[in-house]
C-alpha cells in the first residue's frame, strides 16, 4: 500500500509539474504569439432589435497558432487569466480596438467596437493607462470602445475595480457586464456597479422557447430600465427568440441568428463598406 501510495503520489506531482509547465509555455507563447502578429479579432455584430441595424461589434480573440492551428480562446484564455500573460493580450487589445474605430470613424462610421478584459486587468493602473494614452494618439470618440467584465471580476476586487471603471467611465468608455443573470447579480452591488449595459447570458436566451427563461429576461430588462442602462441579450439563434426579445422589451441582440463571429476584413465588407 506504501508503494503505491508513493507511486500515485509521484504521478500526482508530476501532473502538477506537466500542467505548470504547459501554463508556462502558454504564457510565454502569448508573448511571442503577439511579437509576430499570430493574434486575430473576430467580430460580431450587435444590433438594435427595433430597427435591425448593426450598432457595433464585440470582439472575439483568435489565435492563428503556428503548431496548433486556428485557437479559440477555450484554449488559451484561462491560463492566459491566471498568469500576467492576459495583460500582454489586453495591452494588445486596446491598440487594435482603437485604431479599427480609427478606421472606422475616418470611414464616416459611427459603431461601437467592445472587448473582453479580465480581473486582473482592474487590479491596477495600468489599463486605464494604456486607454488614455491610446485616446490621446487616436482621438477616436471614446464612446465607440466598450469593455466587457464579468460581474465577479469587478466585485472580487471591488474598490479598485469600481474606481478603475468609474474613471473609464469618465473619460467617456463604455462598461458592459458581461454573462449577466450567472454570477453574483446581487442588487445591493448593482446599483454601485460602474457600468453602463447588462448583456444577459446565453444560457436565458436559449431557455427562452420553452417558456422558462422570459421571466428572468424580463426580470433583467426591468432592472436595466430601472438603473437607467442598456440591456443586450446573447447567443440570440432562433427567429422566435428573436420575437419573444422583442416583446420584452430587450433593445440590443446579438448571435449566431445574426452572424458568427466573422474576421475583420470580412466584418468591415459585410456592414461596413455598403453603407460608407
Ligand atoms: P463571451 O465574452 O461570453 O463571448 C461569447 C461567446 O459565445 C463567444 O465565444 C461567441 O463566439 C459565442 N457565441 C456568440 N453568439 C453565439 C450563439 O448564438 N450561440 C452560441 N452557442 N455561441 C455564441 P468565443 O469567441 O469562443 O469566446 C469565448 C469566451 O472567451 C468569451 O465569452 C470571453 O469570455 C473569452 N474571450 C474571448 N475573447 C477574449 C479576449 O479578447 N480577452 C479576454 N480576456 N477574454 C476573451
Ligand atoms: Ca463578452
Ligand atoms: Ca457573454
Ligand atoms: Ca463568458
Amino acid at each position: 500500500a506504501k508503494q503505491a501510495g508513493g507511486a500515485s503520489l509521484a504521478f500526482f506531482t508530476q501532473d502538477i509539474l506537466v500542467e505548470a509547465s504547459s501554463r508556462l509555455t502558454i504564457a510565454a507563447e502569448l508573448k511571442r504569439a503577439i511579437l509576430e502578429n499570430e493574434l486575430e479579432l473576430y467580430l460580431q455584430p450587435q444590433l438594435d432589435s427595433a430597427s435591425g441595424e448593426v450598432v457595433g461589434a464585440e470582439a472575439l480573440l483568435r489565435w492563428n497558432h503556428p503548431v496548433k492551428g486556428f485557437l479559440t480562446p477555450a484554449a488559451f484564455i484561462d491560463v492566459a487569466e491566471q498568469t500576467r500573460a492576459i495583460r500582454l493580450v489586453t495591452g494588445w487589445l486596446v491598440k487594435e480596438s482603437f485604431s479599427i474605430i480609427k478606421r472606422w470613424e475616418q470611414a464616416g462610421r459611427d459603431l461601437f467596437l467592445s472587448f473582453n478584459i479580465s480581473a486582473l486587468d482592474l487590479a491596477d493602473n495600468e489599463l486605464l493607462l494604456r486607454m488614455t494614452e491610446e485616446l490621446e494618439q487616436q482621438q477616436i470618440k471614446p464612446a465607440n470602445i466598450e469593455l466587457e467584465i464579468v460581474e465577479s471580476a469587478i466585485i472580487e476586487n471591488f474598490q479598485s475595480a469600481s474606481a478603475i471603471l468609474s474613471k473609464l467611465r469618465e473619460i467617456g468608455f463604455h462598461v458592459a457586464i458581461d454573462d449577466f443573470g450567472t454570477g453574483y447579480s446581487s442588487l445591493a452591488y448593482l446599483d454601485k456597479l460602474p457600468v453602463d449595459k447588462l448583456k444577459i447570458d446565453r444560457e436565458f436566451t436559449s431557455k427562452l422557447e420553452l417558456g422558462e427563461g422570459a421571466g428572468i429576461v424580463k426580470s433583467i430588462v426591468d432592472l436595466a430600465s430601472n438603473f437607467d442602462l442598456r440591456v443586450l441579450a446573447e447567443g440570440v439563434e432562433t427567429l422566435e427568440q428573436e420575437q419573444l426579445l422583442k416583446q420584452l422589451g430587450c433593445q440590443r441582440v446579438q448571435g449566431f441568428y445574426y452572424s458568427k463571429p466573422i474576421p475583420l476584413a470580412e466584418f468591415e465588407q459585410k456592414y461596413l463598406l455598403p453603407q460608407a
